[in-house]
């Protein structure tokens, strides 16, 4: 039986997507052919690139304002580094909000000078930073729009002039944002958009070309544009399941739809949360992710009891990640509704009982 997947990443991909995938690993589109043994240059395939491009920008209202969406490779984690070499040349500026944000400055520093603008280091990453003023001197201004391991989320963007460049790896098509307000956007497919192996970048294009220092073909954005994001073989599969993924969530009635069923599954947890005694919420309140979810048992004595009756339920992926422990609720747009449900009943459950 499929099991209610609550996992951080690779995760839950809607079923009718895994179905249409696995079909076309056995054969694509009637050509006798599979998926997986045709030249990323056939026509087949161009189309699906292309489809996959342009339904990133159509889903994400950007179409015809100046972006283009690329499928690259080397996850989200190579984008900190393509970042930095493609856009920073004096300074640029980062929100220290967790684990993948620091990666992201680490990477950054190697090639100039970045400024942490704001951290929430301090506690241990349980809030979003406010009120922290960012310079105008900036080549850019990273941030990290979902913080998945530690389960908080941006509500409300700095107000600056410089670019705005965004890690949305675990929130990508889930909220509606003006995402016209990101020049540069990134995230890798395994957290809501597809199976690990391809990195969605969505870049303004006259942000590029601006930096003195000769960049590798490979970690060049404008290459890849040049060449439609087929400079090299790109990741034929997981770029095939990301654009079933985007036609699913097109076919749902996109992003909006999508945001308000995501509302719906996280006030349903988080209120169990906060009413359930036996249960705490790690991240700040007014900061709380709608799509990873951190909570801890108020009472440690209970975990083995809890952790067999989720199990026992057919719940799967609820671990905390290692830094933060405790457990993590991920609620990506193909989770359905009623595997929170299930959740929620096991927590007023152990209430009942314990
Ligand atoms: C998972 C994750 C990453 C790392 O992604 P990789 O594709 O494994 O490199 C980076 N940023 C965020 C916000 C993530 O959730």
């Amino acid at each position: 039986m499929k099991k209610h997947n609550f996992s951080a990443g690779p995760s839950i991909l809607p079923q009718e997507v895994m179905k249409k995938a696995a079909e076309a690993v056995l054969e694509f589109n009637g050509m006798g052919l599979s998926l997986l043994e045709i030249s990323h240059r056939s026509p087949q395939f161009v189309e699906v690139m292309e489809r996959a491009r342009s339904l990133a920008l159509e889903l994400l209202g950007l179409e015809g304002k100046g972006y283009q969406a690329l499928f690259l490779q080397g996850g989200a984690s190579l984008e900190f580094l393509m970042v930095a070499y493609n856009l920073l040349e004096n300074k640029a500026g980062y929100l220290n909000t967790g684990t993948w944000s620091e990666k992201a400055i680490k990477e950054a520093r190697l090639f100039g000078s970045v400024v942490e603008i704001a951290s929430s280091k301090d506690e241990n990453f349980r809030y979003i930073p406010k009120g922290f003023s960012v310079p105008n001197d900036l080549d850019y201004l990273h941030l990290t729009t979902n913080n998945t391991i530690f389960g908080t989320q941006f509500r409300e963007f700095p107000n600056t002039r410089v670019p705005l460049v965004a890690d949305m790896s675990s929130d990508i098509f889930s909220r509606k944002l003006d995402f016209s307000r990101f020049d540069l956007i990134y995230a890798g497919a395994q957290k809501n958009m597809g199976p690990a192996g391809t990195t969605l970048v969505v870049v303004r294009e006259d942000l590029l070309g601006g930096v003195s220092r000769k960049i590798p073909s490979m970690l060049d954005y404008q290459v890849h544009i040049a060449k439609e994001s087929m400079y090299n073989t790109p990741a034929v599969f997981a770029v095939y399941v990301s654009l079933l993924t985007l036609e699913w969530l097109k076919s749902q009635g996109g992003i909006s739809a999508m945001e308000a069923i995501n509302e719906k599954k996280a006030r349903l947890l988080y209120s169990e949360i906060d009413l359930n005694p036996l249960f705490q919420g790690y991240a700040a309140e007014e900061d709380r992710s709608q799509m990873n979810v951190t909570f801890n048992l108020t009472e440690p004595s209970l975990k083995e009891a809890f952790d067999r009756m989720w199990k026992e339920a057919g719940i799967s992926g609820l671990n905390g990640h290692r830094s933060v422990g405790g457990y993590r609720a991920s609620l990506y747009n193909a989770l359905p509704m009623e595997s929170v449900g299930v959740l929620v009943d096991v927590m007023s459950d152990l209430e009942r009982k314990g």
